[in-house]
């Protein structure tokens, strides 16, 4: 069997291995082929991986909110992504589930990503900043976001995407850094700055504040646009 064949198999079994186990793909394994050998993975990041910080989650203890949780929700998705989507926290359902965005707001979401052909299965990663559930899905705490910066900036850095998209006022005024609400910031593009790469993000409303005020609709399908054109000119660029 050919180099490029092993190679091929590798990968097959690393696609089966993600959808499998963790629910979203692990970074790309180089791995070496020589003859009769075990082959062996290789991180390109220095054991620094999707994992090992999904790992570094679940044991995590350094907020309260680790007190009440079922599951912590690291995130899914695509590695190397085109949207990583950034939401407020967990609740009930994603708390049970161990998975971001799986309750009646994710279901909205999932439909609102697919309306632009963008989707966790094949081009997104989606992710909160924090990673366990806030009691009675209460705003997570400065403290409690605060502690979870780490794991998502690490994600950030690992995932690398093309654009990123910041849902709600909770999400969008922790990566920014501001007060200001989610009306104010949609329709404007920022930059995000992670271990000195840029990120360019935009903000939209959260899908649950759709479900309770459809009047939002609207102005959340022009941000959705206003994303997807973005994304075009990025690839055409390319
Ligand atoms: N709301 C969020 O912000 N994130 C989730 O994962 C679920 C609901």
């Amino acid at each position: 069997m050919t180099t490029t064949e092993k190679q091929k198999i590798a990968d097959f079994l690393d696609l089966t291995g993600d959808f499998l186990g963790c629910g979203y793909r692990s970074e790309k394994k180089e791995y070496s082929f020589s003859e009769g050998k075990t082959v062996q993975p290789q991180s390109a990041s220095n054991g620094n991986t999707l994992e090992q910080i999904a790992a570094e989650i679940k044991a995590c203890k350094n907020c309260q909110l680790s007190e009440k949780r079922t599951n912590t929700a690291p995130g899914e998705g695509v590695n190397r992504p085109l949207v990583m989507v950034i939401g407020e926290g967990p609740g009930q359902e994603e708390d049970a589930q161990g998975r971001p965005f799986v309750g009646k707001a994710g279901q909205l979401l999932d439909k609102m990503l697919a309306s632009i052909n963008l989707s966790r299965n094949t081009n997104c990663f989606i992710a909160n900043v924090v990673k366990c559930r806030p009691p009675n899905n209460r705003d997570p705490y400065p403290e409690e976001t605060a502690a979870c910066s780490n794991f998502l900036e690490r994600q950030i850095a690992l995932l690398n995407p093309k654009f990123i998209l910041a849902v709600g006022r909770i999400s969008a005024q922790t990566l920014l850094k501001t007060a200001e609400s989610a009306g104010k910031l949609r329709r404007k593009f920022f930059e995000l700055t992670v271990a000195d790469a840029s990120y360019p993000l935009i903000v939209t409303y959260h899908p649950a504040a759709l479900l309770r005020n459809e009047e939002l609709k609207r102005p959340a399908w022009e941000d959705l646009k206003l994303l997807r054109s973005k994304l075009d000119e990025i690839n055409e660029g390319n």
